[in-house]
């Protein structure tokens, strides 16, 4: 029998994955893992030693001088660290967006950070949200939910979220880069975005923050029995 319990959330970007996921989490005491931040630790290593982001080569040559780590503090957010800095912030810059989306459609960088990921899951109750988490990298997950909205409500909600921090951006930029995005993520040949098979959809479009929460803790408590 499996010792922990582990729930893949998967879908696009702007659908509400981590805001949910760190909410849900805190919520059952599991632990919350992005694997985003995990490429754009990545997209940010290959965009400070100036190699272009589909440059395969140039990406495969800087992956072994990358070392990565999360470690989660007090408050059970993770932090993320790239050669032991705390990059945290910076990997969120809209520009590290783009070459942790180039990054991550390389095989070699995917089979990089499979087992990182595959250890959260061995040795705490996890919930861990990225593109491929029900399909390639806890294929044997207890729930698979795959969460998503309209392009224009998800575009809206990135534009909120980064104005909310500060970051010069207009709404335009925001959703072209997302729908860019989310093409290269859907039609990428390694671990493309898509739900499981044995995935639950979630539509988060007409749902506020507190329905979209309480949605995913039905179907986490009914599970689980929790
Ligand atoms: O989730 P987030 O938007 O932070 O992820 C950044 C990028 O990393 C995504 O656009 C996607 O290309 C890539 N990614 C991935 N597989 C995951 C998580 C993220 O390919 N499991």
């Amino acid at each position: 029998m499996k010792e922990f319990k582990s729930i893949a959330l998967d879908g696009p970007s702007g659908a509400g994955k981590s805001t949910l996921a760190k909410r849900v989490a805190k919520h059952f005491g599991f632990i919350y893992v992005d694997t985003g931040a995990l490429y754009r630790a990545i997209g940010l290593f290959v965009f400070r030693n100036g190699v272009e982001s589909k440059d395969e080569k140039g990406v495969l040559g800087l992956l072994s001088q990358i070392r990565l780590g999360m470690h989660y503090d007090e408050s059970g957010l993770q932090r993320m660290l790239l050669n032991d800095e705390d990059v945290s912030d910076d990997i969120r810059l809209p520009e590290i967006s783009t070459y942790a989306s180039d990054v991550s459609a390389i095989p070699a960088v995917r089979e990089f950070l499979l087992n990182m990921q595959r250890d959260m899951a061995k040795s705490h109750n996890v919930i861990m949200d990225g593109r491929d988490i029900g399909t390639v990298v806890l294929p044997s997950a207890d729930l698979k939910i795959f969460i998503t909205a309209d392009d224009s409500a998800r575009a809206l909600r990135r534009f909120k979220e980064l104005t909310a921090k500060g970051v010069d951006v207009t709404f335009e930029d925001v959703a072209r880069d997302m729908m860019q995005r989310d093409k290269n993520d859907s039609e990428r040949e390694a671990a493309p975005l898509k739900a499981a098979d044995d995935a639950i959809t979630v539509d988060t479009t007409e749902l506020d923050f507190e329905q979209s929460f309480q949605a995913l803790v039905n179907l986490i408590s009914e599970k689980f029995g929790l």
